[in-house]
């Protein structure tokens, strides 16, 4: 039996920074699977018009993988999944990376102190398993009365439907979050009407950037310290925007007055304006970064039913006040299962499953070792999501970790890594703590940051990108029990064996 050292599940952002580090770390035995056909993640599967990021690309991207090619401030979807794949090239996987190869299963194997992986093909073994499934991947579809009735064109925004012609269609987007924030400016221009439903308007602050000039990209690839210095700038600012969406009282009334004012700087109509006046605290949701969207609500392009969809009877759309639209396209633009992932029931650890362990909510040491699941790592899983800053780093950060982790494995005899119990609880409990009068807990929203079953912070990082740094700098291995008893069953000892 072939043991590999590491498997890795997942080849957007975290994976290949996970591939990447363990790489240069000198462990080269290990395999990356990802389901799709490419690599990229949220950059290969969201191609809807306007698809961008909202933290600048110098920042949103690898550290060991500069760019100074980026042609937007904010790069555009298809440029950062273009990125990507030359990041999986310069990584130089080669084999070790398998597209179309889904983990279907995983199983713990005490014996051996291994994983097993089915994945519908030749099965694979590895000493450690690292989860980078992802957390926006599963479409968020509400439960709509008569959803199926609709006799038009109906796509999740993550799926987006490219045979669909829009020019002269009428066309409904269900959601006001960061994705319809994007894609509502672009439809406007190219659907005959735009007809916008917003259960909860979003906070909504000043966009910026543009194009980049070709003499500022050569300069960039010229002095590849300079773009260093950018990288560390727009990291700083990123940080000092954690204290308005962590809800600090100064920066959260001063950013606050900075969205209200885009507000009233751009949709001149107060009945209008009120209606896009969000009610719940400032950070409380994802604050969302555009200079196109107002304009386009406020355009005679777009029809903004400032209630939810309720019902839908053939094409006809009904809102929670009563109002009725027709459409020939409906777009849910509602975001994504976050809280409960699917990779979680299809990984068995020493009692069940992972989905049984989180069955109140994602729990962790260090945002990335789980109680019952020995050598196993999730990445951007359990309060690895950052509100302020790229998400890029926080799997950086995981990245480094399970490298030093590996390390302290490859010194034990048992070769095995438990997380103690209280050390989870302990990490859960500084979670809830730091957590517990910000805004996300006491904001007044509903946001995906928030497990309901349990009302926990699940997903986000209630810290700077900095203090996750140091909180992970800081695990010095008592986190997982001693050593027991050494396996002796076949497997070779030899870390990279
Ligand atoms: C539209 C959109 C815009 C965003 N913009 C930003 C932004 O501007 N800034 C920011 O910080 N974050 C942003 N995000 C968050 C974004 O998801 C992360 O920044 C980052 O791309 C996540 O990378 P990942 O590798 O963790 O997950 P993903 O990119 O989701 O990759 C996970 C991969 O795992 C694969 N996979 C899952 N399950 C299995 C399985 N069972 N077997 C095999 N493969 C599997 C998937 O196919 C996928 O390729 C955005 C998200 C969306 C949806």
């Amino acid at each position: 039996m072939r043991v590999v050292d590491v498997a890795i599940v997942g080849a957007g952002f975290a994976g290949l920074a996970m591939a990447g580090a363990l790489r240069r770390a000198g462990r080269d035995d290990i395999v990356v699977l990802e389901r799709a056909d490419d690599v990229g993640g949220t950059w290969r599967d969201n191609t809807y018009p306007g698809v961008a990021c909202d933290v600048p690309a110098h920042l949103y991207s690898l550290a060991a993988h500069p760019n100074p090619h980026w042609t937007r401030t904010f790069a555009a979807g298809g440029e950062i999944q273009r990125y990507l794949r030359d990041v999986a090239v310069r990584e130089n996987l080669g084999e070790r990376l398998r597209l179309r190869t889904p983990l279907l299963g995983a199983r713990w194997d005490a014996d051996r102190a291994v994983w097993h992986l089915d994945t519908g093909a030749e099965p694979v073994t590895a000493r450690s398993l690292v989860l980078a499934c992802g957390r926006l991947t599963e479409p968020h579809v509400p439960a709509i009365e008569g959803l199926e009735s609709f006799d038009g064109a109906l796509f999740h925004s993550a799926r987006w439907d490219h045979d669909v012609d829009l020019a002269g269609k009428r066309v409904a987007v269900v959601g006001t979050g960061a994705s319809a924030v994007q894609l509502v400016p672009e439809l406007a221009g190219r659907a005959a009407h735009v007809t916008l439903f917003q259960r909860t308007p979003a906070w909504i602050v000043p966009r910026g950037g543009g194009d980049i000039p070709v003499d500022e990209r050569e300069r960039l690839a010229d002095h590849p310290g300079d773009l260093a210095r950018l990288r560390a700038e727009l990291y700083a600012e990123g940080e000092q925007r954690f204290a308005s969406r962590s809800g600090e009282p100064a920066a959260s009334a001063a950013a606050r007055e900075i969205a209200l004012d885009h507000l009233h700087a751009q949709v001149a109509d107060p009945a209008l304006r009120d209606a896009l006046t969000p009610d719940y605290a400032f950070g409380c949701k994802r604050v969302l970064l555009s200079d196109a969207f107002y304009p386009a609500v406020a355009s005679d392009a777009v029809t903004l039913e400032p209630t939810a969809l309720v019902s839908v009877e053939g094409s006809t759309l009904v809102a929670a006040s009563g109002a009725r639209h027709d459409a020939d396209v409906l777009v849910l633009a509602t975001g994504f299962a976050s809280a409960q992932q699917p990779y979680a029931d299809l990984v068995h650890g020493e009692e069940g499953t992972l989905a049984a362990h989180w069955s109140d909510g994602m729990t962790s040491f260090g945002s990335t070792v789980v109680v019952g699941f020995p050598n196993l790592f999730v990445l951007n899983g359990p309060n690895a999501s950052l509100g302020h800053n790229s998400a890029v780093l926080m799997a950086e950060e995981q990245a480094a970790y399970v490298v030093r982790a590996l390390c302290e494995r490859d010194r034990r005899p048992d070769l095995v890594l438990r997380v103690r119990p209280d050390a989870e609880t302990a990490y859960t409990d500084e979670i809830a703590a730091a957590a517990a009068s910000t805004p996300w807990l006491t904001g007044g929203c509903r946001n995906w940051y928030v497990d309901h079953r349990s009302g926990r912070l699940t997903l986000l990082w209630p810290g700077t990108v900095q203090a996750f740094h140091e909180r992970l700098a800081g695990a010095d291995g008592s986190e997982f029990e001693p050593a027991r008893t050494p396996v002796t069953g076949s497997i070779p000892t030899h870390p990279h064996g």
